[in-house]
């Protein structure tokens, strides 16, 4: 058995263990990134076919924060972040058989045919309105109580959708939203907070982070494979089998095996940090008690199907937006179309679009079993009715990529697997839980994380 020791070793590939990993190199540790797959990069994933660039896994991240920043920074030169066009801004929502613009300001809020004139006149009385007390009231029903029931609907349930193929009545606002609940929790009001937050703003000195949505020039699998350059390839170790953990109690240090092309690999380190989905614990932490366990494994996960959909000439339509947003309240196969190449370079030939068709989510997991002949029998019909293209005409490439556990939802056992994660790591010194099981779903979570893990264990 070859033996290998290092400071850390870090279980998941994806963009929390390569983060991880790149900062604490930088701090001048030595680390051992374990992945079972034959590339890094995890969710993260980047296609090329017939001039049109796709991703499989995440098309863009929102808000780039100082973590964000930072890494393409140090990154310069080996892959470079790609802000998105002024059309992302525009949001279009799914209602009666056609897509309206989400209003941006009055007027907009006015006229829009999305939201009932009650629910309208009520949200001038939304900053008088009382603050809640339940810490862990749904997303339906603070929005319902704050805004009414065709912004839940409307706005806010579209916009989980997007965000975390979710159920606004499962997911628990502190949770999964924290910068909404800590709104009207600071503030009082979404619309008083949101008003006093940007006033705040314009008064700091401009920081590193900036606004709006990211992606990488040339696909957001550049960003992966510049930090796995970055990294190295003799800290990186692909392909492995059987990877589990064991605590060496008498020295403090901990025992990680694996096999790797039939040969076995013991690695020794201070620390331990694991990266992947909580379904992977039990296999990999086998030591853990079951209640400990149970409560890190009860987290359920949203299962998506991402469709790639090109054309490539677009006979005189036009797709100025960052997407649609499909509300369940339609009753339609997708969650969303997103639009990238209306966002961002390079995504389809001259002339052409790129489409993102996302179906299934937590509420229509079964969708995930449909035959790829069936999914793209449903593509084609909401291509011809949603996206108006002519009957006569078929999209000129489709490719689906079926994700099991694609967004994990922070639901009311949330607070239980924090405790959980948070009392292992106090009984197992070294220990750290991490990934996205906590401390938020998207990509730039996922850096931020890495950035405060590597400082913990320096
Ligand atoms: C379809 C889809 C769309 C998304 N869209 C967006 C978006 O638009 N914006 C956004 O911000 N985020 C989005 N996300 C979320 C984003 O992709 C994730 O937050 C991020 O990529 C997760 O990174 P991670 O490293 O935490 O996990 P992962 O990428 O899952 O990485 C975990 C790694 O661990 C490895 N692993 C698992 N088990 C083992 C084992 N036993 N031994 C060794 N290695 C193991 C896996 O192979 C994997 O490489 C999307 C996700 C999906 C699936």
């Amino acid at each position: 058995m070859e033996r290998i020791e290092k400071d850390v070793v870090i279980i998941g590939g994806g963009l929390t263990g390569l983060t991880t990993a790149l900062q604490l190199k930088k701090k001048g540790l030595t680390v051992a990134l374990l992945e079972k797959s034959d590339r890094t990069g995890g969710q993260i994933a980047t296609h090329s076919e017939q001039g049109f660039l796709f991703e499989s896994g995440p098309n863009t991240g929102s808000g780039a924060s100082e973590e964000v920043m930072e890494l393409y920074h140090f990154l310069s030169g080996r892959c470079e972040i790609e802000f998105a066009t002024k059309e992302a801004e525009s949001r279009w929502i799914w209602k009666k058989g056609k897509f309206h613009p989400l209003p941006g300001g009055l007027i907009g809020g006015i006229t829009t045919p999305l939201f009932t004139m009650g629910d309208k006149l009520r949200i001038l009385g939304e900053p008088f309105r009382r603050k809640g007390s339940d810490p862990d009231e749904t997303v339906a029903a603070m929005t319902a109580r704050r805004l009414g029931k065709s912004f839940l609907d409307y706005a806010v349930d579209p916009f989980l959708s997007g965000v975390y193929a979710g159920d606004p009545h499962t997911l628990i606002t502190r949770h999964a939203l924290p910068k909404l609940y800590n709104l009207e929790q600071q503030y009082g009001s979404f619309i008083g907070g949101s008003i006093q937050k940007a006033r705040e703003a314009m008064k700091q000195p401009a920081g590193k982070a900036r606004k709006g949505i990211f992606s990488t020039y040339g696909g957001m699998e550049q960003l992966t494979r510049a930090m796995s350059a970055a990294i190295g390839g003799e800290e990186t170790f692909l392909s492995l089998t059987g990877v589990t953990v064991a605590p060496d109690r008498e020295t403090g240090h901990w025992n990680t095996t694996a096999t790797q092309q039939g040969g076995q690999l013991l690695f020794r380190s201070r620390h331990l940090v694991t990266t992947t989905g909580a379904y992977q614990l039990p296999e990999l932490l086998p030591f853990v008690d079951a209640s400990s366990m149970k409560q890190l494994t009860s987290l359920r996960y949203a299962p998506v199907v991402q469709v790639a959909v090109g054309v490539k000439k677009l006979d005189g339509l036009r797709f100025n937006a960052f997407g649609g947003l499909i509300p369940t309240a339609e009753k339609e196969d997708f969650l969303g179309i997103l639009f990238p190449s209306a966002c961002f370079t390079g995504r389809s030939p001259e002339g052409g679009m790129l489409f993102s068709f996302f179906m299934g989510g937590i509420r229509n997991g079964s969708f995930l079993d449909l035959s790829d002949r069936e999914i793209e029998e449903r593509v084609i019909r909401s291509f011809h009715r949603m996206l108006r293209f002519p009957a006569e005409k078929e999209p000129d490439l489709i490719r689906i990529f079926r994700h099991r556990y694609a967004i994990p939802q922070y639901e009311r056992s949330s607070e239980e697997r924090f405790r959980a994660v948070s009392s292992l790591e106090k009984q197992y010194s070294g220990l750290h839980i991490a990934g996205n099981l906590r401390d938020g779903i998207g990509m730039g979570h996922r850096i931020t994380q890495g950035f405060r893990l590597a400082e913990e264990i320096q």
